[in-house]
């Protein structure tokens, strides 16, 4: 019998591909327990063989069915049907034969024989160290951007010139050589069914992103009970977060996400509370991960990737769970069904994404104003909801603003609505006479979008400097 002690990394990353790697060996003990035992600490996850080399075997089965079902997809071209990487995957532009070992069947066995003989690492007392877990290293292998998506090869991208851009950090090290244990975390990842993907933002060449939970609390047990709340998915091609609307819950059919990051974080955190809700009373915070790790992966074959942190903070989640407790889905049952329109009614499908988007940030960064922009008239652009989606919007505002405020700033916001309401009849939109009003500062001018009051809550009937429309 052998124990073995993986320890965290605290890399969000790798830690992922420790967590999945314990469900891995979870589900063969259910099955043979006689061969293998897990057990989960904060700190470490420790696996006791007492048939190694039967472990190999159902770890190599067990990964090549979790392969097959979360990474492949089938594509009919000309009656022909073709098994293919999805394109969020790392090294789907390479050729089979370069894929890391652990995704070519007549690699698998032996690369894991070698991972659980540990043959990289030897005695203490050696110099050099993997760079990720500390342990003392020999030899090892060469960590690629295809299985830990921090390194490139491109030197004029790593290192030092790292550097901070809109979706990110740009640039990380260059190609590090690592133990095996590190390399098969780092490469485990991708098959995990718990990191969320989006593919084809942007066109098919455009880029994918990769969402994976970095809770604060960087502990294992935790990290293994927050992934263990998801919801079941089987994803597409494109995406692995499926929606439906709360209203006609029995008719309405699921649809994919398709806008970008935020959005899919949204749809998937409201479903996911839905099911801790239903589920137990007074959990649901706990178990949602307030820190995720945001990674634009190009599709193409240039593959530079952006990653950035994205930290919930305590008002964005409790709005959401108090939301979700109304049975209210701000992605599903109020995001997903605005569009936009011209003047004439005819459907301009190419802002809708980043309109979106904006929304779904907004919420989850809780930025009211960016959120009641969104609803700011703009020339020849007309914002289109059907009557029940304004009642959610009044919802989310309620929730957001309104129940914070004392009673005296309401019944300021109230008169301020009303009169809006009176004076602005053209306003093809009354959500967003509501929904400014709610904003803390009554802001701007409808006509301009500049700043037409400064006094958070003193209502004055004024005049717009710059548009000279009187409000
Ligand atoms: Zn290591």
């Amino acid at each position: 019998m052998s124990v073995m002690r993986w320890k965290l990394r605290n890399d969000v990353w790798i830690d992922n591909g420790l967590e999945f790697f314990g469900c891995l060996v979870e589900r063969i003990q259910s099955q043979h327990p006689q061969v293998v035992q897990v057990c989960w600490e904060p700190e470490a996850l420790v696996v006791e063989i007492h048939d190694t080399k039967r472990f190999v075997e159902l770890l190599d089965e067990a990964l090549q069915q979790q392969i097959e079902s979360t990474l492949f997809y089938i594509s009919e071209k000309n009656g022909e049907k073709r098994s293919l990487l999805k394109p969020f995957v790392g090294f789907n532009q390479q050729p089979p034969k370069q894929h890391p070992p652990l995704y070519q069947d007549t690699q698998r066995f032996e690369f894991l024989q070698k991972v659980l003989n540990n043959s990289t690492l030897q005695k203490r007392g050696e110099n050099r160290g993997c760079p990720l877990c500390g342990e003392p290293l020999v030899g090892g292998v060469e960590l690629t951007l295809s299985v830990y998506p921090f390194v490139t090869k491109i030197r004029a991208l790593s290192g030092a010139r790292s550097k901070w851009v809109d979706k990110g950090l740009f640039g990380f090290t260059q190609y590090l050589t690592v133990c095996h244990r590190c390399y098969f975390l780092g490469s485990l990842v991708w098959a995990d069914d718990a990191l969320l993907y989006l593919c084809d933002i942007g066109g098919s060449d455009g880029y994918a992103v990769v969402l994976l939970p970095a809770p604060m609390e960087g502990n294992l047990k935790h990290i293994h009970e927050v992934k263990s709340s998801y919801p079941q998915r089987h994803g597409k091609r494109r995406t692995n977060v499926r929606f439906k609307q709360t209203r006609d819950w029995q008719e309405s059919q699921e649809s994919d996400v398709w806008e970008g990051p935020y959005s899919l974080l949204l749809a998937f955190l409201e479903q996911t509370m839905d099911k801790i809700a239903s589920q137990v009373t007074g959990e649901v915070q706990r178990r949602i991960s307030e820190g995720w790790l945001i990674l634009s992966i190009p599709q193409g074959r240039l593959k530079s990737v952006s990653a950035h942190n994205l930290i919930l903070d305590a008002p964005t989640l409790q709005l959401l769970a108090k939301l979700v407790e109304q049975h209210t889905l701000p992605y599903a049952d109020c995001l997903s069904e605005i569009w936009v329109t011209d003047e004439k009614g005819k459907r301009l499908q190419d802002f809708v994404p980043a309109l979106h988007e904006q929304m779904a940030k907004a919420i989850l960064t809780n930025d009211f104003e960016q959120f009641a922009k969104a609803f700011v008239p703009k020339p020849r652009r007309q914002l289109r909801f059907s009557f029940s989606v304004e009642s959610t919007v009044e919802n989310i505002v309620n929730l957001w603003r309104w129940s914070k405020m004392d009673a005296q700033a309401l019944e300021v916001v109230k008169k301020a609505d009303a009169h809006w309401q009176k004076l602005l009849p053209a306003v093809s939109n009354p959500c967003y006479c509501t929904i400014w009003s709610a904003c803390a500062l009554l802001p701007t001018c409808w006509r301009c979008s500049r700043k037409a009051f400064t006094d958070s809550w003193v209502w004055k009937p004024t005049r717009c400097a710059t548009s000279r429309w009187t409000l």
